[in-house]
């Protein structure tokens, strides 16, 4: 049986930092670097919401710009990682009795490419998305990443990409490397507590948390792919916390992998 693979959540922050060389880039390089190859990477992208879930099926996943005003430079960047069919089946075989369909249209959003380029630049590991199904509860999104937890024993990366405290109408442009307002580094400290401790629940629950859980999680999309990774985690994983900034106020690039403690 192959080494069992981590599980990592990625704060992707701006598709800027594709084309960056800075602190939370090199630490996606670190992580790579670190774990053994992936055979095939399955991320789930806060950028890919879907009613019910589906996976990227395609040979060739196409590069998706799915974003507005940025340079000409980001439009050009292509990730040509190949896809795996057969990773999709084996995903809707894990998910089943769930139904999940297989998209030959999506391809890799700047959710996954903007990442991975940094991590693994040559693009030729196997990539397949998973959606957000955008009619889950947060539990439900903790529990299709239980189910396809065993994938970490067949090779697999399994990726989250997100952010934690994702408050774009809030973002303070004079701020770039933070702080972040009061309420967002309490809510990424109390988040990486309860990460750090095991406490899914906590996290499920995180309008519990009152105003600053509402305005971090202004939109749930960027937070989902987190449950989807802490549902994928094992009980006695090593948890390790590789950026854990905020920027502009109210964007939190926290990244973290929980990975096999060493015997
Ligand atoms: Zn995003």
């Amino acid at each position: 049986m192959a080494q069992r693979m981590p599980v990592v959540f990625f704060g992707h922050g701006s598709p800027m930092n594709a084309l960056a060389d800075n602190d939370v880039t090199r630490a996606w390089a670190r992580i790579a670097a670190a774990m053994p190859r992936p055979r095939a990477i399955l991320c789930i992208s806060a950028h890919w919401e879907t009613r019910g879930s589906a996976v990227t099926a395609m040979e060739k996943p196409r590069t998706i710009h799915d974003f507005g005003r940025f340079p000409q430079a980001l439009f050009d960047v292509r990730y040509p990682a190949p896809g795996e069919p057969a990773l999709a089946a084996r995903v809707a075989a894990l998910l089943d009795p769930t139904p999940v369909a297989m998209d030959l249209e999506w391809g890799l959003d700047h959710g996954t490419w903007s990442v991975l380029c940094k991590a693994w630049p040559a693009a030729d590991i196997p990539v397949v998305q998973l959606s957000l199904d955008a009619g889950l509860g947060l539990e439900a999104c903790v529990d299709i990443g239980r189910r396809l937890a065993p994938l970490r024993d067949e090779g697999v990366l399994i990726a989250g990409s997100g952010n934690i405290v994702h408050n774009l109408s809030l973002m303070d442009w004079q701020a770039p490397q933070g702080p972040g307002f009061d309420w967002a580094e309490r809510f990424s400290a109390d988040i990486h507590q309860a990460i750090a401790a095991g406490a899914t629940e906590t996290i499920v629950h995180y309008d519990r948390f009152g105003q600053g859980g509402r305005l971090a999680v202004n939109s749930e999309e960027h937070f989902r792919p987190l449950l989807y990774v802490l549902g994928a985690r094992a009980p006695d994983d090593a948890v390790r916390f590789e950026t854990d900034h905020i920027e502009y106020g109210s964007l939190s690039m926290t990244t973290v992998v929980f990975e096999q403690a060493a015997a």
